[in-house]
């Protein structure tokens, strides 16, 4: 039996085998910024892949420079990045990612998980460990059947997705080359299933005032305020919003100063910008220069701007519309009416985007509560959410559709 029935006869047959295994991921703590829980995670993954695998590499990133509190650089270090291989002659060829991090750091009280009926509770159980089980299922059922030998497909698996994806970027934006569309495997929308369309570029730049220290009650007048400066800085900046359809910068931190006697000669701003089109970003970028080089021209003070990569935005258009119509109508053939809805969130789909390369990007498990200690899955969304990519994969590989 080489059709897709056997597909769904091994999805059947290991649906407890595979909740077992995301419990087990679940379990492990791999915050992004807990590399000892990262190199964990990611050594869990290899042995459910490597017997049948061409190949399966885990790489070591290149650390990202982030300024801290103090107004240094720091140097953010990052958990390997998987990648698998297989069938890279195949001329056929898919990118399926996905993230083993989670935001939820080693001290985090949410911890643990615990399964009631048909929904399973825990760390990163939709967000996305169900995901990288459901990507995993589908590829593993589709050895069953005979498109496994008319696909090849790459899996990269990054360790910083909730903080940027700043050390994996480079890895995402290389594996998207050559490809034919790219899967992703963050959570759907909802219970239902529904998937993300459109989404928001997403900006962070982080925005540091120098000015002069001095003693609040000998020097005052020596002093040039850098928290006041900011106040100014934030007051523009924050004026921008409502200025162009659909953009939206947000004021999200702000730090400074030492002691109340002290004039502060440091604040640190950091400010997230959301925003439909290429042309907001451009537009947002000349505004930052003239706020910057008011400030530049002032005695005694300076304003540093560090703009971190954007992940530009995904608009459901040409390859990615296409894709999705694909993905619904499959959907629907399985039983399954879902549809689509814009979202101001970003997800790697947008660096995948950026790189020219079509996707969807919310093919994993149905659950919600993401990002708190109510994080939830369905259990029974990692076989129809696996069935729904093995079929879209199924199809692709006999002709059914074309991108
Ligand atoms: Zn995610």
């Amino acid at each position: 039996m080489k059709e897709f029935s056997a597909a769904k006869k091994w999805l059947d047959a290991h649906e407890q085998a595979l909740l077992d295994t995301l419990i087990a991921w679940a379990n492990i703590n791999s915050g992004s910024s807990n590399l000892v829980g990262l190199k964990k995670q990611a050594e869990a993954v290899v042995p459910v892949y490597e017997s049948w695998v061409d190949d399966i590499t885990l790489h070591s990133l290149p650390s990202y420079m982030q300024i801290n509190e103090q107004g240094h650089k720091q140097a953010m270090e990052a958990g390997p990045l998987i990648s698998i291989t297989h069938q890279a002659q195949a001329k056929k060829q898919i990118l399926l990612s996905g993230h083993i991090d989670t935001v939820f750091a080693a001290d985090d009280a949410f911890q643990e998980t615990n399964t009631q009926g048909n929904i399973l509770r825990g760390p990163g159980v939709a967000d996305m460990k169900g995901g990288l089980i459901v990507m995993y299922a589908a590829l593993r059922a589709l050895q069953e059947t005979d498109a496994a030998e008319k696909l090849g497909w790459q899996i990269i698996l990054n360790p910083d997705e909730e903080i940027g994806s700043f050390s994996s970027r480079k890895h995402l934006i290389d594996a998207a080359k050559n490809k034919d569309f790219g899967l992703v495997f963050e959570p759907a929308l909802d219970e239902q299933g529904n998937l993300v369309g459109a989404r928001k570029g997403s900006s962070k730049i982080t925005l540091m005032a120098r000015g002069k220290a001095a003693h609040a009650g000998r020097d005052f007048a020596q002093g040039a305020n850098a928290i006041v400066a900011m106040a100014q800085v934030v007051q523009a900046l924050h004026s921008l919003n409502g200025k162009r359809d659909g953009f939206i910068l947000n004021v999200g931190k702000i730090t400074g100063g030492t002691a109340i006697n002290i004039v502060p000669d440091l604040a640190i701003v950091r400010v997230n910008i959301r925003y439909d089109n290429i042309d907001d970003l451009r537009w947002f970028k000349n505004k930052l220069d003239s706020i910057s080089l008011h400030w530049k021209q002032k005695e005694d003070y300076d304003l540093e701007i560090q703009e971190q990569p954007s992940r530009e935005p995904k608009p459901l258009i040409a390859g990615n519309a296409k894709l999705m119509g694909q993905v619904i109508a499959t959907s629907a053939a399985l039983g399954h009416n879902i549809n689509y809805k814009a979202t101001g969130g970003v997800s790697d789909g947008n660096i995948l985007w950026q790189a020219g390369l079509a996707n969807v990007d919310t093919l994993g498990v149905c659950g919600g509560g993401l990002h708190s200690d109510q994080e939830y899955m369905l259990v029974d969304s990692i076989v129809m959410r696996a069935e729904l990519t093995a079929k879209l994969l199924y199809d692709y590989a006999h002709d059914e559709w074309k991108i």
